[in-house]
């Protein structure tokens, strides 16, 4: 999946490929389509899903159909001002190609700026509701334009008391506008609100990323491409793993590693779409009662696979959509147990690792494993993505990286 598909027009396009983001999130796919029909939608997601981009980029989009008008027409509310400064942060940059204007607007500082930059026609206003209230009773905020609301971390707000400021703030909007709620839990009070501010809304749900990556020990082990296979092997003799799900993302080298496994003396099969649903379960049961010790699978096969709970997952390729790696790495842990997510990433792969970092708002420890040090003269391939070949935009022209680069912050000596 890429934004591309999305009908996005060509500023947001630009401004999306600057920050980085190669794919959609979860959160992202589902929501940006559903906001740019104009609906009403109640989204369930939690932080580091990537919501602030599902509902900023269509929202601007929305917004830019009529141009301006230099009248306050989009309105973010969120719980705090640090999660204010951080959408419009995130608004801004989404828009930076685009003519409109945004501004954070919440307690604690001093109002007197803040009306200054009001006063030069703003387009999107991001705020916390008691300032908010106190702007528009001061006749510098005039809200009766707003075309699209936001309720940010609604759940957070209601939590915090603002039901009463927010639908204050609800009774001086224009009943005909586009309403987005989003929360990350849905008790009867959010239901209440929904109830009473929402039209016929969409629903969707993104995956909680934070609470299954925090129980989950991470590392990185750095090494070229065609090493990989010889790594894996090793790792699983040296430490003595006896049931690891594999990810690679295709069917074939999915194939080639699980021969590879099966002549270092380690069983393994793998499983993937061409293999038939009698080979899958037969593939599955062996894993479970420990006669197949290894289970390398691609992501759509793992996807319908009733196993969890696993002492080791390895990605043995990064996945190119940052949400897989969490889906992919919610595999293991079990009671009591940290479980361990280990993945082996080539420089073709640093992109990938970088966006999924940027999504997990965390630096993956990376240890580099003695004798299997990247080349520092090999350098970064477009990744082949099954049959065809999807190199991403630009990626001929990427800067030339090595591990080299990685910080060590985190690192620690790989332990035999
Ligand atoms: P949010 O849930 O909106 O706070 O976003 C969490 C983090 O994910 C932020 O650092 C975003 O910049 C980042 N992010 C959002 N969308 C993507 C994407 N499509 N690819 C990679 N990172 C993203």
């Amino acid at each position: 999946m890429a934004f591309t598909k999305f009908g996005l027009i060509p500023e947001l396009l630009r401004a999306i490929e600057e920050k980085g983001y190669s794919s959609p999130t979860t959160i992202q796919a589902q929501a940006i389509p559903l906001i740019l029909e104009g609906g009403d939608l109640l989204a369930g997601s939690q932080t580091g899903t990537g919501k602030t981009a599902a509902f900023s980029l269509p929202m601007m989009q929305n917004l830019m159909k009529k141009g301006r008008s230099g009248k306050v027409r989009a309105l973010i509310l969120t719980p705090t001002r640090e999660l204010a400064l951080q959408v419009e942060e995130n608004v801004a940059e989404m828009g930076k190609h685009l003519p409109l204007k945004s501004t954070a607007i919440f307690g604690g500082v001093n109002i007197k700026s803040q009306i200054k930059v009001l006063s030069g026609g703003i387009d999107i206003i991001v705020a916390t509701p008691g300032r908010l209230l106190d702007l528009v009773n001061q006749r510098i905020v005039n809200l009766s334009n707003i075309e699209i609301l936001v309720l940010d971390e609604a759940d957070r707000m209601l939590d915090m008391g603002f039901i009463h400021d927010i639908r204050r703030i609800l009774k001086l909007l224009p009943p005909s506008r586009q309403n987005l709620l989003f929360s990350a839990t849905f008790s009867e009070e959010i239901k209440r609100l929904a109830n009473g501010l929402l039209n016929s809304p969409k629903m969707i749900e993104a995956a909680r990323i934070n609470s299954t990556v925090d129980a989950i020990a991470q590392v990185i082990h750095p090494v070229d491409s065609q090493r990989k296979a010889e790594l894996l092997s090793m790792l699983i003799k040296t430490n003595n793993w006896q049931q690891v799900l594999v990810f690679m993302r295709t069917k074939h080298s999915a194939n080639r590693l699980a021969g590879k496994l099966e002549s270092d003396g380690i069983s393994a099969v793998a499983i993937h779409g061409n293999k038939s649903q009698a080979a899958r379960i037969k593939a599955l049961e062996g894993f479970k009662n420990g006669t197949v010790r290894i289970l390398v699978a691609t992501d759509i096969a793992a996807r319908g696979l009733d196993i969890d709970q696993l002492p080791h997952v390895v990605n043995f390729d990064l996945p190119n959509v940052p949400e897989d790696y969490v889906h992919r790495i919610g595999r293991t842990g079990r009671a009591g147990n940290k479980g361990e997510a280990v993945s082996l990433v080539c420089i073709d792969e640093h992109q990938y690792l970088k966006d999924i970092e940027r999504l997990l708002r965390q630096e993956i420890p990376k240890v580099v494993i003695p004798n299997f040090q990247p080349n520092p003269s090999i350098k970064a391939q477009p990744i082949s993505h099954g049959r065809q070949m999807a190199p991403r935009r630009n990626e001929a022209n990427r800067p030339r990286t090595s591990f080299r680069n990685f910080s060590d912050k985190g690192s620690k000596q790989f332990k035999k």
